[in-house]
C-alpha cells in the first residue's frame, strides 16, 4: 500500500539559499516515480537495490537547483531497512542529524511522515517538501524476467473514501 505523491515547487522554496541537502524516501516516492514514468522500479541486475527511474529524477532535480545557484547532495539510505523514512533506524537519525549541520536546507522527498522524521532530527536548516501526498496507490505488483519488478495498473485512492463521499454529497 504505497502512497502516491506529487512534485512540489521545490526551485521557489531554495531562492537565496546555496547548499541543500536531499533526503529521499526510497520506497512510495521511488515507485511514484517509476509509475509515473511507465518504467519497471526496479532491475535487480542493472541496478542491484536502486530505482534508475528514480535516480534519474534526483539527478533532474539537482541539475535544475544548480541551475539556481543551489549546490546539493543526496543523502544516502543504500540498505532496505533504511529505505522507508517514517520507520528509519537510531543510527541513520543520528548520522542524517550531524550531516544536516552542514547544509542551509533539507528537502525531503517523501510524505508527511518523512518530513516529521526530518523536522524530528533538524533544527538549525530550513526542512523544505520536496512533494505531497495524491493518495494511496492500488496497483499489481509484477515480477518480470530477468529479475524485474514493476506496478502495473495504478489507480490512485483517495486518503478518505469517506470523505471523499461526503464532499460529494454536500
Ligand atoms: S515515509 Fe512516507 S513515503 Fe516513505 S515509506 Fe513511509 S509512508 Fe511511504
Amino acid at each position: 500500500m504505497p502512497i502516491h505523491l506529487d512534485d512540489l515547487d521545490v526551485v521557489s522554496e531554495v531562492a537565496g539559499l546555496r547548499s541543500a541537502l536531499i533526503v529521499p524516501c526510497n520506497m512510495c516516492p521511488a515507485i511514484t516515480v517509476a509509475v509515473k514514468e511507465k518504467q519497471p522500479f526496479m532491475r535487480f541486475f542493472r541496478s542491484f537495490l536502486k530505482s534508475a527511474p528514480f535516480e534519474q529524477h534526483i539527478r533532474a532535480l539537482q541539475s535544475r537547483l544548480r541551475e539556481n545557484g543551489v549546490t546539493t547532495e543526496v543523502f544516502k539510505s543504500n540498505f532496505i531497512h533504511q529505505w522507508f523514512l517514517c520507520m528509519w533506524p537510531s543510527g541513520q537519525r543520528k548520522k542524517l542529524q550531524k550531516y544536516a549541520k552542514q547544509y542551509e536546507a533539507v528537502i525531503v522527498l517523501g510524505c508527511d511522515s518523512a518530513t516529521e522524521t526530518i523536522r524530528d532530527l533538524v533544527k538549525s536548516s530550513k526542512v523544505i517538501e520536496g512533494m505531497e501526498v495524491a493518495g494511496f496507490m492500488n496497483a499489481k505488483l509484477r515480477f518480470h524476467l530477468p529479475c524485474n519488478v514493476s506496478f502495473e495498473d495504478c489507480k490512485i485512492i483517495p486518503m478518505s473514501q469517506r470523505k471523499r463521499n461526503e464532499e460529494m454529497s454536500d
